[in-house]
Order: structure tokens, then sequence, then C-alpha cells
């Protein structure tokens, strides 16, 4: 099995300007091979300057490129301008896409009180169509690196929320695409992490939207009040030690609670952070309704 960290490697991260994505640029930096290039994108200039300022306290002397990009505008021609601006003479030995950046988008409305296709469609392309268009944009700028495509799915992508129909219709396509992309490119590795309920910009929000689901805000409200919400950075580190162990098979839905994180960690994903289990029987963790589409998720911490 060829190592894809520690080597001299290309890692683009959507998202990166705050939250789960500013981790995985932190976590990435420390641990990518001499003469890499970290690109971070996201629409907020100044804070994806930041992250970087925290990726080069901690790596010092790492190249580390911004680009503000926004996502639900985006095609081909404004992703590859923006590699090719980055990628010198692309010929890294590792080539690594973190599709990380992501919306909740609903404010609150059930899924059979969406009627504005308009609203849907800019949805979905900001969360799955420009997805799937910076995998193909980034394959054809990569021809001489072995290729590392990554998908930050969620436990979502698997069970029901209710008020969040896009949110999981989105994911549940990311992850098929991505088993797809497995097929089609098998010398690829190819990823489906889901992080874990994590302690970001997008949960705070969320809780402070008055328009908010009560069961969605009584869930992550208990998730925070048990201390089970996950700081980003241990999530991340958890999946830099997956890359790195790589026990799943490309293409895999792979949870942070999953045993197969446990063992990339070396035993436990108490060393960690909280410890969140779930009780509603799909193997996973995190923000998740039970069957009904409308309970409140069984997460609890140990
Ligand atoms: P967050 O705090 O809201 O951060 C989202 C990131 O996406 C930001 O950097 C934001 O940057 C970027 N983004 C949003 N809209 C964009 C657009 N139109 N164009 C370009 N970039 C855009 O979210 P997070 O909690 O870190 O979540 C990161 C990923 O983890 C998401 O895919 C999320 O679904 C997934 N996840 C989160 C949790 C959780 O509990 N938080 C659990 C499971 C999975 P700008 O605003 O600067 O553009």
């Amino acid at each position: 099995m060829q190592e894809i960290i520690g080597r001299r490697s290309f890692v683009l991260i959507t998202g990166a300007s705050r939250g789960f994505g500013r981790s995985l640029a932190l976590e990435m930096g420390k641990v990518v091979g001499a003469g890499s290039t970290l690109l971070l994108m996201a629409r907020n200039k100044d804070d994806l300057e930041v992250t970087k300022e925290i990726v080069r306290d901690a790596r010092p002397g790492l190249a580390v490129e911004c680009e503000t990009l926004d996502l639900a505008t985006a095609d081909k021609e404004s992703l590859e301008r923006v590699v090719k601006a980055n990628y010198g003479s692309a010929d890294h030995e590792v080539a690594i896409v973190i599709q990380n950046a992501g919306t909740i988008g609903q404010n609150g409305r059930k899924i059979t009180e969406l009627t504005d296709i308009e609203e849907m469609s800019r949805y979905y392309r900001l969360n799955l169509f420009s997805v799937i268009c910076l995998n193909s944009v980034f394959q054809s700028l990569f021809p001489k690196s072995r290729m590392v495509f990554i998908n930050i799915s969620s436990i979502l992508a698997l069970q029901p929320l209710t008020t969040w129909g896009n949110y999981c219709g989105g994911k549940a396509a990311r992850d098929a695409v991505f088993r797809v992309l497995a097929v089609e490119q098998p010398q690829a590795v190819i990823l489906n992490y889901a992080p874990g309920p994590l302690d970001t910009p997008m949960i705070s929000e969320l809780l402070e939207d008055s328009r908010t689901d009560p069961v969605v805000r009584a869930m992550f409200q208990d998730l925070k009040r048990t201390g089970a919400l996950l700081k980003p950075e241990d999530s991340a580190a958890a999946m830099v030690a997956l890359l790195r162990k790589r026990n799943f098979q490309s293409g895999d839905h792979v949870d942070f609670y999953d045993d197969k994180v446990k063992e990339a960690l070396g035993g436990s994903v108490a060393s960690v952070g909280p410890v969140a289990a779930p009780t509603s029987g799909t193997g996973g963790s995190g923000p998740a309704a039970g069957g009904s589409g409308a309970s409140v998720t069984g997460v609890k911490s140990d």
C-alpha cells in the first residue's frame, strides 16, 4: 500500500475559512511532505487568511494559498483557473481534494414546504453539482499524481432528520457519487468521511436562528449541554489517522465513531474527545433522527 500522508502533495480544501475546514487545513498542514502546497478555498478572504496564519504557525514555510470562490456560482472554468493558478507544474506525488464546504439551507421548513425549484437548484448547485464538477476538474489537472478524493459527509447521508431534507438529500447523493468515483477510478483513494457532531459556526448559527425546528434545536442543545459536540480539530486529526492507516475500502462511508477510526487512532476515540454513542441502530452517530424522521437522536455522552 502506497502512503498518501507525508508525501509531496497538493491539497485543496473547500470551506477552509472556518469550522471543520479550518481544522482540516491545520491537521493536513502538519502532515504533508516537504514541498507540498495547501490551497484553501471559501468566500471570506479575511477568514481564509486567518486559517492560513494558523497553518503556517504550526508548519512554518509551508506553501499555503487562498482563493475566494463562491461554489454556488462557480463553474468548470473558474474552478480550473483557481487550481491552475496554484499548482505549479502539477507534478506532486499525491493530489488530494477535500470537499468540505456545505450548508444546511432549509431554515426549519419541512420537505413538503419546499416548492421553489430555483431555490432547490441553488442548494444542490452548491452542495452537489459544484462537488461533481470540482472532482472532474481536479482529476483532469493532475495526470501524474496519485489521486485522493474526500467527501465530508454526515450521518445524515444515511439517516433522516426532520426539516433537513435538502441536507440529507445532498449528503446521500454525494456519498453515491463518490462511490461511483471509486468504481470508475480504482487506482484512486476515495473516502466519504462523516465527522460526527461538531462544535462549529454551522451549529451555533442553527441554534441562533429563530426558524430552527424545535425538535432539531432540542437535539443540538442536548448535544452541546452534554459535551457531545466534538472539537473539529479532534475529528480532523481522526480523519488524517484514517488516511494514514487506510483500513477502509475506497468509496466507503466511515463515521468518526466507527471501529475503523478507533483502530486508526490506535484503540480509542476517547483519546480525541468526548465519546458519543449512537442508539438509533445504524452504526453511525451524530445529528440523527430515529425511524419516524421526527424523533430526537439518541446520541449520548459516555
Ligand atoms: P460551517 O462552520 O458553516 O463552515 C462551512 C464552510 O463552507 C465555510 O468555510 C464557508 O466559507 C464555506 N461555504 C459556505 N457556503 C459557501 C459557498 N457558497 N461557496 C464557497 N464556500 C462556502 O460548517 P462546518 O460545521 O464546518 O461543516 C463543514 C462540513 O462538515 C460541511 O460539509 C458539513 O455538512 C459537514 N458536517 C458538519 C457537521 C457539524 O456538526 N457541524 C456534522 C457532520 C458533517 P465562506 O462562508 O467563507 O464561504
